[in-house]
């Protein structure tokens, strides 16, 4: 990989010679996974981090000296959190859409233990879909694009990222090191609403955290848990609305006293009859 400083180095020399840029949004295709918009190099020159500061992009490389270009190559890291059914899916893409609709390259990555509406494709619920990497782990990525193809991603969006246990050094290293918008979203909680995998360990790096909620199945109210409809006890049991639901608290309380008094009886159930077959 090109180290920092010979990255910067090029840098100064691209933006000593950039004229300004004028930025164009592209059609956004569903595939293929790295989506490759034209003014990839726009960010490289040093001239564009972010919608909003896209505007003084041309004036910041007249202003800009190599402080410039050494402040774009800091990268960003976004967290989206919530329960199950709050949308984070959808934020997520529709975040890295704008990303790729700036010019930007995005890569969207998910686990490959989800594989509910297939490998190739984050889903939401409503349907929306984008093409993504499904990976088991995140430090493939970097193998799996090659040196140049990861060169050139501006932004990655990485799905269901309860997931991945090597998140957090993933997170550093692509933003920290390589200047990489990290949108990670995922699960905070599980449905015993304990941390679920390393999402929360990634809050203290972030830029921007924002915790979704949903609708509660049962009342309206803002949700903000997952109930586990079923006696599974397993932490990572894929499923959808046939096994989870969205509750607020009042109701993730009375559900999970339903859930576990069926799951004593059920027990008992099971005990009885393998020692009525033992005798
Ligand atoms: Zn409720």
């Amino acid at each position: 990989m090109r180290s920092i400083c010979a990255m910067r180095s090029l840098l100064a020399a691209a933006a000593a010679t950039a004229g300004p840029t004028v930025l164009r949004a592209g059609a956004f295709p569903p595939r293929p996974p790295l989506l490759s918009l034209p003014l990839r190099r726009v960010r490289a020159a040093g001239n564009m981090l972010g919608a909003a500061r896209s505007a003084s992009a041309a004036a910041q490389s007249r202003i800009g000296g190599e402080a410039e270009v050494r402040a774009s190559l800091s990268g960003e890291i976004h967290v989206i959190v919530g329960p199950m059914f709050a949308g984070k899916t959808t934020a997520l893409l529709r975040r890295v859409q704008a990303e790729a609709g700036n010019g930007r390259t995005v890569a969207l990555i998910k686990s490959n233990k989800d594989n509910r509406y297939g490998l190739d494709s984050v889903v939401t619920h409503d349907g929306t879909k984008m093409a993504c990497w499904a990976l088991s782990d995140l430090s493939s990525f970097h193998d799996k694009l090659g040196v140049e193809a990861y060169d050139k991603v501006d932004v990655i969006g990485i799905d269901e990222a309860q997931f991945f246990d090597d998140l957090y050094d993933f997170c550093c290293k692509a933003a920290d090191c390589d200047g990489k918008i990290i949108v990670v979203a995922g699960l905070d909680g599980d449905y015993k609403r304990k941390k679920f995998g390393s999402v929360l360990d990634v809050v203290p790096l972030a830029d921007s955290v924002t915790k979704l909620t949903a609708r509660c199945e049962l009342c309206g109210c803002r949700a903000f848990f997952t109930l586990r409809k079923t006696q599974e006890t397993k932490t990572k049991l894929i499923g959808g609305a046939d096994v989870y639901m969205p509750v607020c608290r009042q109701h993730y309380m009375d559900g999970h006293i339903v859930v576990e008094a069926t799951r004593i009886v059920l027990d008992i159930d099971r005990s009885t009859v393998t020692a009525q077959a033992l005798k």
